[in-house]
């Protein structure tokens, strides 16, 4: 199975996503997490990726495509993945697309986790991430058991720097100017879903577990 999670940032994606992942045993793919993973390992292309999303902007099509594409071709994604984060421009969606068939593939669904722009800024200044290991929590909503500490992996969480509120409101602009159209592209392909992303995250998922199953 192949899902693409869609939604402005902050909806509950990565939340979602990696509850998929784990409920069907396939991979979570996130190109947010791979840029962070390499910033965190000053590599060149996180040095590259963190001037764009310190920014709030996108990183540029060319590179995040290439990243999504090697990570696709790797042997665990036979059985198909969970991407969250990506496509995130029609071009990428395009270009997915393009790859797929090649292969005689396509996606099976786009979920779209939705929230109004007016619960985003609170969700984010809430958020807390583990750099270490992907996880994402919320200091009201899904706290960790011990505060600032991941209950997965023990690692400190931090408050990411493109979560500060001036950012976050760049990224939602950029969201409706370069993600939404996505909504109408997936929908053309019939394979949309939307579901209220402004629940608890436990009913969130229950909505996407009927439609996946
Ligand atoms: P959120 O979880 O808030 O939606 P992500 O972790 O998915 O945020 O992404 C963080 C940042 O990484 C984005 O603001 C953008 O700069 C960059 N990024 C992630 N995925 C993509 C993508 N598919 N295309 C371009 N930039 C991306
Ligand atoms: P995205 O990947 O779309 O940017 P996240 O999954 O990181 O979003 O969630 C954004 C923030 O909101 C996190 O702090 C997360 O713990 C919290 N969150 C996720 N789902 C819910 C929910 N259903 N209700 C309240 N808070 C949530
Ligand atoms: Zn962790």
């Amino acid at each position: 199975m192949k899902i693409i999670m869609l939604g402005a940032p902050g909806a509950g994606k990565g939340t979602q996503a990696k509850m998929i992942a784990e409920k069907f045993a396939i991979p979570h793919i996130s190109t947010g997490d791979i840029f962070r993973a390499n910033i965190k390992n000053n590599t060149p292309l996180g040095q590259e990726a963190k001037k764009y999303m310190d920014e709030g902007k996108l990183v540029p099509d060319e590179l995040t495509v290439k990243i999504l594409l090697d990570r696709v071709a790797q042997d665990d994604c036979k059985n198909g993945y969970v991407l969250d984060g990506f496509p995130r421009t029609i071009p990428q969606a395009e270009v997915l697309d393009q790859e797929l068939t090649k292969l005689n593939d396509q996606i099976d669904y786009a979920i779209d986790v939705d929230v109004p722009d007016e619960n985003i800024v609170k969700r984010m200044s809430g958020r807390r991430a583990c750099l270490t290991c992907g996880a994402t929590y919320h200091i009201e909503h899904i706290p960790p058991k011990q505060e600032g500490i991941c209950d997965k992996c023990g690692s400190e969480l931090v408050q990411r720097d493109d979560d500060k509120e001036e950012t976050v409101l760049n990224r939602l602009k950029v969201y409706h100017d370069q993600t939404q159209p996505l909504i109408d592209y997936y929908t053309k392909k019939n394979i949309l879903k939307t579901v209220d992303g402004t629940v608890d995250m436990k009913d969130v998922f229950a909505a996407i577990t009927a439609i996946l199953e």
